[in-house]
């Protein structure tokens, strides 16, 4: 299948399954929506690997606590095919939530260890719901290759541990973090900060930076590799952390850290009323493609 500009729009199983006959090696970038260039370049990704790019579009409120902004979540379909056919998708799968969830939906994914602590302990059953869509998704498309971004390192621990763990038969692909000039990066939901909002939200990849830039000089001791982040938070009245850590691929915090190429710097922090991730490896030549979560 060639790419065009307009992707096919499909919103149900049977139409999916169809558009999918004799698609040959078929890649999956599962969305929210709402698409950015970080979205982008994990399609553009798929479509230099793969014959067939689908794309799925779904604001998924399993993954959505009680409190949390499932009914703000911006969308713009009608964007979203431009977005995605310019990148190079073939089929967008924008299924309705009864498609997905129907009356008597009863079953759960559930992944152990690595959706503990971080994101899972400030977001209760957060990846229970990405791990069920995602894995609904991988059956419903069959993919060879399904890309996700190294922007939510944890769900990319999450989705690994699940697909090595059901014996899933795909291969997951991480993506590097597409951010702005300020080092924000993208997400749908900067959509909600102002340009001076984003351009000060800009201070968690610096504080990220001065992590690692004490991780290259040689400390190993986390305490001390943590304050220089903290430091760097302080000059900036806007942060409300959640955390900020070192983690191994387990996801595990360590009081030191050795030269594993999994170690990741994770921050989570509120900011003008929006809670934003972002991540780093502790020694910028690691390539941390995920291997060991
Ligand atoms: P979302 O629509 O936010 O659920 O994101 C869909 C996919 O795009 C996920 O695999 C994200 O990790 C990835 N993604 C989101 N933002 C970025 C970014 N700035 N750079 C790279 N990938 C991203």
């Amino acid at each position: 299948m060639t790419s065009s500009t307009t992707p096919r729009l499909v919103t149900t199983p049977g139409e999916l399954r169809a558009a999918l006959k004799e698609a040959g090696r078929v890649g999956l970038v599962p969305t929210m929506g709402y698409l950015h260039e970080g979205h982008a370049r994990l399609i553009g990704r798929a479509r230099t690997e793969c014959d067939t790019v689908v794309v799925s579009v779904f604001v998924n409120p399993r993954q959505f606590g009680p409190r949390e902004d499932l009914s703000r979540y911006p969308r713009d379909l009608t964007r979203d095919l431009g977005v995605a056919g310019a990148a190079g998708a073939d089929l967008i799968f924008h299924p309705d939530v009864d498609v997905m969830y129907p009356p008597g939906y009863a079953t759960n994914v559930s992944v152990g260890g690595v959706s503990g602590p971080l994101e899972g302990a400030s977001r209760p059953g957060h990846f229970d719901g990405v791990a069920t869509v995602v894995l609904k998704l991988l059956n419903l498309v069959g993919p060879e290759r399904a890309y996700f971004g190294e922007k939510d390192w944890q769900q990319l621990a999450v989705v690994r541990r699940m697909v090595r763990d059901l014996n899933v038969p795909v291969e997951i692909v991480g993506v590097p973090t597409v951010r702005e000039d300020s080092g924000l990066a993208l997400s749908s939901r900067n959509s909600y900060l102002t340009p001076e909002e984003r351009e000060r939200a800009g201070v968690l990849s610096r504080a990220l930076r001065a992590v690692q830039a004490a991780a290259e000089r040689g400390e190993r001791d986390t305490a001390l590799l943590l304050q220089a982040g903290l430091d760097v938070l302080a000059g900036e009245p806007g942060v409300s952390l959640d955390y900020l850590a070192v983690v191994d691929g387990d996801m595990a915090e360590r009081a030191r850290v050795d030269n594993d190429s999994m170690t990741r710097v994770l921050v989570a922090a509120r900011m003008f009323g929006v809670r934003l991730i972002d991540n780093l490896p502790l020694l910028p030549e690691q390539t941390g493609d995920g291997d060991g979560a």
